[in-house]
């Protein structure tokens, strides 16, 4: 069964004329690491709101087609129950932080104790958090002495603990330094590995070409792509919809040069070498 799989989803906020979500249609497999591009006012934050079921249960509007997660309709079960299905992480891990707790354990700790998690359980949820997302070492340190992208970690640590089906980030590394932004990637890669969906809405076109599955692109609320990197990044539309490809995908395109083994345009550096020397 599909982890996630959108039909015909259309959604249209209260008050508002145009549709926010405009047919959406597609099926993500568990572990997959999908990739969401499109200018500001696409629609990415509101897919990923349809996926957590916020929309339409918390937000209300107009909805047509369906949502459903491993099987469920979204509408089906509770925002709560769905929150812990399906994990959120947002722009900036300060807006994040509880800001009561003295330890990134603790921190870890507090959704647990919330859904009354037994002691030994709730302990083993957060070392196995910490060790997926590489800050174990930080356990007993202050939320805020740690770095943009230690902090980011440790939100989605905090997520992770809950045990969710797939998390989705919602430009995760927008307030990180680049190397903030290479640590969440990694560590979100890994979570992939694991078996867990990920979902990430970013800007950085280089780093969702090298570390995506596939890459959806929204323009106006519609689904124009969802695809490989490769064969979206490789497409002649893309300035119209408001994206520039990876540099190396722009070298690529202006030589005239494509990979043998995917005939499109090369995406990231590794293919660019690849290109180059053939
Ligand atoms: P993105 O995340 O790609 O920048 P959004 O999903 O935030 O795009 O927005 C998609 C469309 O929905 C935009 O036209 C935006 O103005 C509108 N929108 C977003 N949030 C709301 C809201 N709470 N109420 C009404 N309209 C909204
Ligand atoms: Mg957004």
């Amino acid at each position: 069964m599909a982890r996630l799989e959108v039909t015909n989803l259309k959604y249209r906020y209260p008050y508002t004329e145009r549709l926010a979500l405009n047919n959406i249609t597609c099926t993500i497999e568990p572990g997959e690491f999908i990739g969401v591009i499109g200018k500001n006012g696409s629609g990415k934050s509101t897919f990923s709101q349809a996926l957590t079921g916020l929309v339409p249960n918390f937000y209300r509007g107009a909805y047509g087609g369906s949502v459903k997660v491993d099987g469920i309709d979204v509408r089906d079960i509770s925002v709560d129950d769905l929150c812990q299905r399906v994990g959120l992480v947002f722009q900036n891990p300060f807006n994040q932080v509880t800001g009561s707790k003295l330890t990134v354990y603790e921190e870890i700790s507090f959704g647990l104790e919330n859904i009354g998690v037994p002691r030994e359980e709730m302990h083993k949820r957060i070392r196995e958090a910490m060790e997926l997302l590489d800050i174990t070492r930080f356990a007993d340190r202050n939320p805020f002495d740690l770095s943009g992208g230690q902090m980011q970690r440790m939100a989605i640590a905090s997520i992770i603990a809950m045990n969710p089906q797939v998390i989705i980030l919602d430009e995760p590394t927008s307030q990180l330094d680049p190397q903030g932004s290479e640590e969440v990637f990694r560590a979100v890669q890994n979570l992939s590995k694991n078996g867990i969906t990920i979902i990430m809405i970013e800007h950085k076109m280089e780093k969702i070409a090298a570390y995506s599955d596939r890459v959806l692109l929204l323009d106006d609320g519609e689904m124009v792509a969802f695809d490989t990197p490769q064969a979206v990044f490789s497409r002649d539309d893309l300035p119209q919809h408001g994206i520039q490809a990876p540099a190396f995908t722009r070298i690529g395109r202006g030589l005239g040069l494509t990979c043998p083994s995917t005939q499109f345009y090369p995406v990231t550096l590794a293919e660019a070498q690849e290109v180059l020397r053939t």
